[in-house]
This record gives C-alpha cells, sequence and structure tokens, in this order.
C-alpha cells in the first residue's frame, strides 16, 4: 500500500495534514506551495485516496450527498459532446459510407487484372454470384452464367 512520503522530512504517512501541521507547522497550502504541487493535489496516501473517492460514490449513490448544483450538472453533462448531426450532415455522411465500404481499400480498379491474371471485375461478379447461391438466391449465377457463358 503506497504511503504519501513528507518531503519535508521522508517520512510514510497515510494522511499528510495532521504531521504537516504538528511536526512543521505548516498548513496544506504550505506544503504545496513549498513543493510547487497543483492546487487540487491530495496529501494523502492511494488507499486513503481510494476509499475516500469509493465512500463519497456511495454517498452519492445512496442519496445521503448531493450536491446543490447536481440537477445543473447533469444538465450540463447530458448537453455536453458534440451537438446533434444536421439534416445535411446526415446526407453527407450517407454519401461518403455509401462510398467508401469495409475492404474497399483492397478493392482493385474497374478493368484491373488480379495477382493471377484474372479479370478482377469478372471474379467479383462471381464471387458475388457464388455468395448469393451459398445464401439460396440462385438468381447472380445464373445471370453471371448467361453472361460468360
Ligand atoms: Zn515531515
Amino acid at each position: 500500500m503506497p504511503k504519501i512520503t513528507c518531503l519535508e522530512c521522508g517520512k510514510p504517512f497515510d494522511v499528510l495534514a495532521p504531521h504537516l501541521r504538528r511536526a512543521h507547522g505548516m498548513s496544506s497550502d504550505d506544503y504545496r506551495e513549498q513543493f510547487q504541487l497543483p492546487q487540487g493535489y491530495a496529501l494523502v496516501s492511494s488507499e486513503v485516496s481510494e476509499s475516500r473517492q469509493q465512500l463519497l460514490l456511495d454517498m452519492v449513490a445512496d442519496g445521503r450527498v448531493q450536491r446543490p448544483d447536481q440537477a445543473e450538472l447533469t444538465a450540463a453533462a447530458r448537453g455536453a459532446g458534440r451537438p446533434d448531426k444536421t439534416p445535411e450532415d446526415k446526407r453527407r455522411h450517407r454519401a461518403i459510407i455509401q462510398q467508401r465500404r469495409p475492404g474497399d481499400h483492397a478493392r482493385l480498379p474497374d478493368g484491373a487484372k488480379r495477382a493471377d491474371g484474372r479479370n478482377a471485375d469478372r471474379a467479383r461478379e462471381y464471387q458475388q454470384a457464388y455468395r448469393a447461391l451459398r445464401a439460396g438466391d440462385s438468381g447472380p449465377m445464373e445471370q453471371y452464367r448467361r453472361k460468360y457463358g
């Protein structure tokens, strides 16, 4: 369990403030200022910090603690983040998604040949027809056979 070490004397503590007052005659703020620690820097061990956090969460959960500005905070949190998409955004995003699909980066351009020498368009048509056939639709495969004999 990591304790917090007093930067004045090097001794470990769970809670630093009483020690600072008694041994060094300092307040927490004096101490933070002397060692240039940020204002909210907790002067307790990680164990105490976690148990305090948990205690607060428990108290909020069962309603013992309620911030007076709770309602505003909740509303602000709900309203934070991205604004809703406008219809124009939606239209643009749909167009992008229709253009680019997963696997497009690997798709050969129209009229290209595959590495094995086959016509990429024909191979693609065959793949699509074969998938449809496997899924129970023989129409595309019949179309493919008529087209390529
Ligand atoms: Zn000390």
